[in-house]
């Protein structure tokens, strides 16, 4: 059974931007009269605002992390709706189906879980989950096998810039954290389907929003009928806010104020912290993230990723999660990311009170190490 939690150091909440919005909350209101909005339909086709579209399409340009160039963009409630939307677009035709070419959904370890839970959820018989592309012993990409591979980059959990492993002919790219304020861009992204999400850009994970950069009209399609079928588009609320969001953050880029600054600023310091505190740990260890030349900075930065991804190291604490949840702390254990339970995640983007106590918790149990040794 799913067991869904929003507390402490558990969940991707990425409240850390709060303040930010604090010191534009003027800027960045929306006031909306009775009469606004009322219909079903937007300005734009399949119920989406040409300006948000707009805005979109500047904000990848001025970051340098996508290409929109020649893209179709969808919206979808959060990017949660656009990963099943995008795994029906790449599977297999009803009209044509037979079981031979159902699609198989696979991932690399650590994953994502809700690629996994959703496509189980959803139980269609034109695609099925099939597991970590490490059990695919022999891939062969021209057997004809029909695989939809998820990569997601950076990673969430260990915020390691990613490729695809299997070379399968659909690639869903999930850049939820492709910003500034996670990693640095060393190129603008240029794949045939890449998901973003409002939730890690500008933090506002409460409006649901988020949006698919789509290179074949087929595919586009696809994913347009379903978002018609399934929620009739995203609320115009949601889209009016996000519209008044992003021209504050583009109003800023690169000048005082800006959000991927003060975000990296923010993170940056908070893995600092962590890692300060761990590096004399011989009980726990942290993923290792090279510094690296990011476009948007000008300048090799160091990391700043959302999640630490902490290992126990010693033999016999085999669940990683029920040691720290002991000295309470709660974080998510690896096997939510089908990977071992030895490993747990960490949030670092919460706000600063949750990522204070969490610290003052790991720094404890760090020195009775030392004491016990
Ligand atoms: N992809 C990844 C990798 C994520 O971490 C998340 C949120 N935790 C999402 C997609 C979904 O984001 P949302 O539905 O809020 O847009």
């Amino acid at each position: 059974m799913l067991r869904i939690s929003l507390e402490c150091a558990h969940s991707g909440d990425p409240l850390f931007m709060e303040p930010y919005w604090r010191r534009n909350a003027a800027e960045s209101a929306v006031l909306v009269a009775g009469w606004h909005r009322m219909s079903y339909q937007a300005n734009g086709e399949s119920f989406i605002s040409l300006e948000l579209e707009r805005h979109l399409r500047l904000l990848h340009e001025a970051v340098g992390n996508a290409i929109t160039r020649d893209r179709f963009i969808v919206f979808g409630v959060g990017s949660t709706q656009l990963v099943n939307a995008a795994v029906h677009a790449l599977s297999p035709d009803d009209v044509n189906f037979n079981e031979s070419s159902t699609a198989l959904v696979v991932g690399t370890a650590p994953v994502y879980g809700l690629y996994k839970q959703q496509t189980k959820l959803f139980d269609s018989r034109e695609n099925l989950w099939d597991g970590l592309t490490s059990n695919l012993k022999n891939f062969n990409a021209s057997s004809g096998a029909n695989f939809i591979e998820f990569v997601t980059s950076p990673n969430n959990p260990d915020g390691q810039l990613k490729q695809s492993v299997i070379g399968a002919s659909s690639v869903i790219y999930d850049h939820a954290y492709y910003w500034p304020h996670y990693t640095a861009i060393p190129n603008p992204a240029d794949e045939d389907i890449m998901l973003f999400t409002v939730s890690k850009v500008s933090g506002h994970a409460g409006s649901r929003f988020g949006w698919a950069l789509v290179k074949d009209n087929k595919v586009y399609q696809k994913m347009v009928q379903y978002l018609f079928l399934n929620t009739m588009g995203v609320s115009r609320d949601t889209q009016l806010r996000i519209l008044k969001l992003l021209k504050v953050i583009l109003a800023q880029v690169g000048r005082e104020g800006d959000i991927f600054k003060f975000s990296y600023e923010t993170l940056n310091k908070r893995w600092t912290k962590l890692s300060n505190v761990i590096s004399s740990s011989s009980r726990f260890s942290l993923q290792k993230i090279s510094p690296q030349y990011c476009t948007y900075f000008h300048k090799i930065r160091d990391p700043s990723p959302a999640y630490a991804w902490v290992k126990c190291e010693r033999m016999e604490e085999t669940d990683c999660e029920a040691v720290l949840r002991e000295a309470g702390i709660i974080s998510r254990t690896g096997e939510a990311f089908e990977a071992e339970s030895r490993y747990t995640r960490l949030s670092l983007i919460k706000t600063k009170d949750d990522f204070d106590q969490l610290l003052t918790k790991i720094e404890a149990l760090v020195s009775n190490e030392r004491v016990s040794s």
